[in-house]
């Protein structure tokens, strides 16, 4: 690992505009960062492991349904939440997926859709971290097109029947509650499952080569019997989990400044100390050029994130505008991460570095919450008006 302190860039001194609350969030999250997560990563990439004894920790420090307000959330605002997903995606793509995936995606939707009673007994648990949480949207033939979900509840008397699959889904073998969205005969409608019904089952999804610090899983629901009261009550419709996902993808806007930040500050450090031809190679031209395409475009994205936060925090964020923002700071992240990688010659293909580790989950990052392409459609649309999807 590049032994040296990271220093993250801040070109046009973003900095000035956050508030003293906000900066301190942002400390908070990255000195939890350097100390708990950088010396313990690399390990658990090559394993395939998550570090799950870090998940209380996340609790403690506020992490998880950061944005949130009540029942054991930090309430912090949307820039704040977005520095803490900046500063976990420094450290590594899939610890901040583990991060995003429970607040967007598991305890927002309990939070929007939940009755007082899912409420009061999984929020507390999830925001503390004494339980873990997974959305299953995605199946194993409906990815960009949730529309076509083939899973399935069915009531009867006071008893709903799951059958189908779920794939890919973050979290998933470690989840205790999993929010599940199934097709009912009144439209698509989300489900708690929890861990140890009979008939469901969560097994991981091995062999990736990208977010190998997070659990991937499938799900799989053969008749299990939910009760009645499982169902979100207010979730109705397709457009529930697509406001989830917004959520999430707010926070992965954020996520890809931080693998940018991890990734130009190693490239910098390393080719001002790596010599050849009698030089570091930093005294290149050519270095010089991937380092300021790098630059510029991690700074583009802190721009965009910034704005994007204090808009939402008017309410005023729309959703075209988190695909821009997905759309945008991912692809930069994967080009900066492939650059990096670069610049680092051999030692960029190795762990002991990591450059080569954040352009694999680039690869992730860049496919979930809306492929780079669905974005593309999305921003088409609001353009044109005309959706191009199929
Ligand atoms: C590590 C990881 C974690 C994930 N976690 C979760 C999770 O927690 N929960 C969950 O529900 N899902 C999760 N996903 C699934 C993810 O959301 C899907 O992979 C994603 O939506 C794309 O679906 P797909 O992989 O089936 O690709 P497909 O939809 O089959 O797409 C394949 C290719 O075709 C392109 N394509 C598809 N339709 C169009 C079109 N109309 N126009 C142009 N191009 C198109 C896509 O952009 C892509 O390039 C995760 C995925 C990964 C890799």
């Amino acid at each position: 690992m590049a032994g040296h302190a990271f220093r993250g860039e801040d070109f046009f001194s973003l900095d000035d505009l956050l508030s003293d609350e906000e900066r301190a969030v942002r400390d908070a999250a990255r000195a939890f960062v350097s100390d708990k997560i950088i010396p313990i990563v690399e390990k658990h990439h090559r394993n395939a492991t998550f570090p799950t004894e870090l998940i209380p920790q996340f609790g403690e420090m506020g992490f998880l349904g950061a944005n949130l307000h009540g029942y054991d959330c930090a309430g912090v605002n949307n820039v704040a939440y977005g520095l803490i997903m900046q500063e976990l995606e420094r450290g590594d793509s899939g610890v901040r997926s583990y991060c995003s995936v429970k607040g967007g995606l598991v305890m927002y939707p309990i939070f929007s859709f939940g009755s007082e009673k899912q409420k009061d007994h999984w929020l507390p648990l999830l925001a503390k971290g004494q339980k873990t949480g997974c959305f299953g949207l995605s199946e194993p033939d409906h990815g960009s097109d949730p529309a076509g979900m083939e899973t399935k509840a069915e009531l009867k008397g006071d008893t709903w029947t799951l059958n189908g699959a779920k794939r890919w889904i973050t979290n998933g073998t470690i989840a205790d509650v999993a929010v599940v969205w199934a097709r009912t005969k009144e439209g698509i409608r989300g489900f708690l499952v929890e861990k140890g019904m009979k008939g469901y089952s969560a097994p991981p999804i091995e062999g990736k080569f990208s977010l190998r610090a997070s659990v991937t899983s499938e799900l799989v629901f053969e008749d299990v019997k939910l009760p009645k009261d499982a169902v979100l009550p207010k979730a109705d419709g397709l457009k529930a989990p697509l406001m989830c996902l917004t959520q999430a993808r707010y926070g992965i806007a954020w996520g890809a400044v931080g693998s940018m930040m991890a990734v130009l500050d190693e490239a910098v450090h390393y080719t001002k100390s790596r010599v050849q031809f009698g030089k570091p190679i930093a005294s290149f031209q050519l270095v010089q050029e991937k380092l300021v395409e790098m630059h510029t475009m991690l700074t583009h994205a802190q721009l965009t994130c910034l704005r994007m936060g204090r808009m939402k925090d008017e309410n005023k964020l729309k959703p075209h505008h988190v695909s821009f923002g997905k759309r945008n700071n991912v692809r930069s992240a994967r080009e900066v991460a492939k650059l990096g990688r670069e610049l680092l010659g051999a030692n960029g293909i190795c762990d002991e570095y990591q450059v080569g580790r954040h352009m694999c989950n680039m690869e992730s990052v860049y496919t979930y919450e809306g492929t780079h392409e669905i974005h593309t459609l999305v921003l088409g649309e609001h353009l044109t008006g005309i959706a191009a999807y199929k």
